[in-house]
């Protein structure tokens, strides 16, 4: 048994922040966390002092692409083999996880060199964070996703595709509602329908698994939103009536507001595609009012990146927490429980991680200052620890945007 002793907390359950915490870790797993008044000097001996420092659960990025490179045409890798997407795919997901996420969902891989990465995971062949997969995107013929995702039409196509990916290892499944800003469709426009979404999202129900949706537009949304989706993802053009439709049934909603950030941050200069800036800017400015308005609702926000789109590195998780807390206003503490535990609670994982609760796995990180005080610190974290060990990767070049 590992004890850890003299750190301040974030408590995300609790939503505040403990100073002068300890917590004891056995086997991979949080055994007890408490005040260092309740530790007798015996139990002190041997332990880590992390005094000066703040433990917080491990951050979640509910939205990626691990086997994209966040280059100015991540679709222009397109031709390579599935064994390059995979190595690839290491490489950011161990950015991921030195960059101190523990948790990440895969939104669309590629030449299902997704399924092998996890599956390598989980043999414990490499270290990485824990790893949930859509496998491919339900999407439309000619959709947005359509050069990478499964391509399906009607009901009875649709529940085949959801069928397809569970069977193929899928945690949980994807779909597309709408058009997209990276592809030559609009974000404003509907693509699959009421009926083709109810069928998939209903298969992927019985077989235990959550549904996310790609949708910028609000008739996307709304139908998503009816058609039963867990969370919707982008969601730039919500309105009142998506809002109170997401309240009414307890829909997320994971912004993703890095994309458009690093898209509109390099620009045309770095060699982006002009549409793809100007889609970005546009969705963008509409979606901070969105947002404002959902958050003030209540809607379950989560955090998640996109990362994998032009310039959207694995490493650059924090900048979600950044934008949500500078650009967006939010709360820093309510932040830190939209990446940690609420993110948990719409992957539904939140019964073994997401929170440091006696019971779940040990996966945790290490900072320097409170974040609460400064959010920015989640961009300089010194330790991460994952199910109780001690990451041990090469530092993270960030001048390096692959
Ligand atoms: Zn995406």
């Amino acid at each position: 048994m590992q004890t850890y002793i003299n750190f301040g907390l974030i408590d995300v359950v609790g939503k505040r922040y403990v100073e002068n915490s300890y917590m004891t870790v056995e086997n991979g797993v949080i055994r007890s966390v408490g005040s260092m008044a309740s530790l007798t000097q015996e139990q002190k001996q041997g332990a880590v002092d992390l005094s000066g420092k703040t433990v917080m659960p491990g951050m979640f990025n509910c939205h990626i692409h691990a086997l994209s490179s966040p280059i100015a045409a991540p679709e222009s890798l397109n031709w390579e083999t599935s064994g390059m997407f995979a190595l690839r795919g290491l490489r950011h997901l161990q950015q991921q996880l030195q960059s101190g996420v523990t948790f990440v969902r895969d939104m669309n891989g590629r030449k299902l060199a997704e399924v092998d990465l996890k599956n390598a995971l989980n043999q414990g062949l490499f270290v990485g964070p824990n790893y949930y997969i859509a496998r491919q995107c339900l999407c439309m013929t000619g959709g947005h996703g359509c050069n990478t995702g499964r391509e399906c039409d009607g009901a009875v196509d649709c529940k085949k595709a959801a069928r397809e990916q569970i069977k193929g290892g899928a945690d949980f499944v994807k779909i597309m509602a709408t058009g997209g800003v990276n592809s030559d469709t609009r974000p404003e426009f509907s693509q699959l329908d009421l009926e083709e979404m109810t069928a998939a999202i209903n298969e992927a129900h019985r077989a235990g698994k959550k549904t996310a949706t790609h949708a910028h537009g609000k008739a996307g949304i709304k139908t998503a939103v009816l058609a039963g989706i867990d969370s919707v993802e982008h969601g730039s053009y919500i309105d009142d009536e998506c809002i109170d439709l997401m309240l009414e049934r307890g829909t997320a909603l994971c912004p993703t507001l890095a994309t458009h950030y690093f898209t509109c941050k390099f620009g045309v200069e770095a060699g982006i595609a002009p549409w793809k800036v100007e889609k970005g800017q546009r969705a963008a400015e509409a979606q901070h009012i969105g947002l404002e308005k959902a958050w003030k609702a209540g809607i379950p926000v989560t955090i998640g990146t996109d990362a994998g789109t032009p310039y959207n590195p694995h490493w650059g998780t924090f900048m979600e927490f950044v934008l949500f807390v500078e650009d967006m206003g939010f709360d820093p503490m309510e932040t830190l429980v939209a990446g940690t535990i609420r993110s948990a609670k719409v992957c539904g994982v939140d019964d073994w991680t997401g929170s440091i609760t006696p019971g779940k796995h040990a996966d945790f990180i290490v900072l320097g200052e409170n974040p609460v005080k400064n959010i920015r610190t989640l961009g300089h974290v010194e330790q991460v620890y994952k199910d109780g060990m001690l990451v041990s990767l090469p530092p993270i070049d960030q001048s390096c945007t692959d």
